[in-house]
């Protein structure tokens, strides 16, 4: 066969030239930042084993009395990954915000979505909706990682990005010097739904997508607004969760 004769031959030149690109743009994982073998995306080997993982139980201590409270309407709040203070989480993270790194967005958002697969949290969900960023935010990063984020998923789950749902109208600052109630109120009004948003999520079940949940407080913000949808049901999927 024609095809059996040239195909060997094709993926041989294509492995010649990815090892010559990768000679010429080496790619360093984005956990531990040592260089990525051929095979691998993003992340490495070792440091895919080592991520930390997140717990449904850590979602019962990581949320607050606030989150609890709502959790009947919101049914499922989950992550990937533990994320703590410069652990290999973090670094991902800060990979993926900090130093253009979209591959690496996609590739999170994979994993996630394989490893949570089995536990059905996916199952029944309409749209992803990634919290929104500001769009001068956009510009100076490229894209919005929790987007990215979700498009993994959806490559994984089928389940489609919905971008066009949320807008945000102000960026707000790290939020960890405030105090709780001074926090909530600046959160409070930050998302509106764009045009046609309101009547897109009713009776849906959304999942709301972000790369890191530290104070839940963004989390609630978006979610008041989705559940003045009608017969709106809300899930929280982030890559991590601060515990
Ligand atoms: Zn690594």
């Amino acid at each position: 066969m024609l095809t059996a004769d040239i195909s060997p031959q094709a993926m041989q030149i294509a492995i010649a030239l990815r090892s010559m690109l990768d000679l010429l743009l080496p790619r360093y994982c984005c956990g531990c930042g040592r260089r990525l073998a051929l095979d691998e995306k993003a992340i490495c080997q070792v440091c895919l084993t080592n991520i930390p993982h997140f717990y449904v139980e850590d979602s019962f201590r990581a949320a607050s009395v606030e989150d609890l409270a709502i959790h009947p309407a919101i049914g499922y709040m989950g992550a990937y990954a533990s994320y703590r203070r410069k652990n290999l989480t973090a670094n991902i993270v800060h990979s993926l915000k900090y130093y253009r790194n979209p591959e690496a967005g996609i590739v999170m958002g994979q994993m996630a979505a394989r490893a949570r697969l089995r536990e059905g949290i996916f199952d029944g969900v309409d749209m992803l909706v990634p919290i929104p960023i500001t769009w001068r935010r956009r510009m100076q990063r490229g894209y919005n990682q929790a987007e990215l984020i979700a498009r993994g998923i959806s490559k994984v789950t089928g389940v489609p990005v919905r971008t066009d749902i949320m807008r945000r109208r102000r960026h707000t600052e790290s939020q960890t010097h405030f105090e709780f109630h001074e926090r909530m109120e600046r959160q409070t009004g930050i998302f509106e739904f764009a045009r046609g948003g309101h009547e897109a999520v009713s009776g849906k079940c959304v999942m709301l997508i972000d790369d890191v949940i530290t104070t839940t407080a963004t989390m609630r913000a978006a979610t008041s607004v989705l559940l003045t949808g009608k017969d709106t049901i809300v899930r929280w999927f982030a890559w991590a969760w601060t515990t």
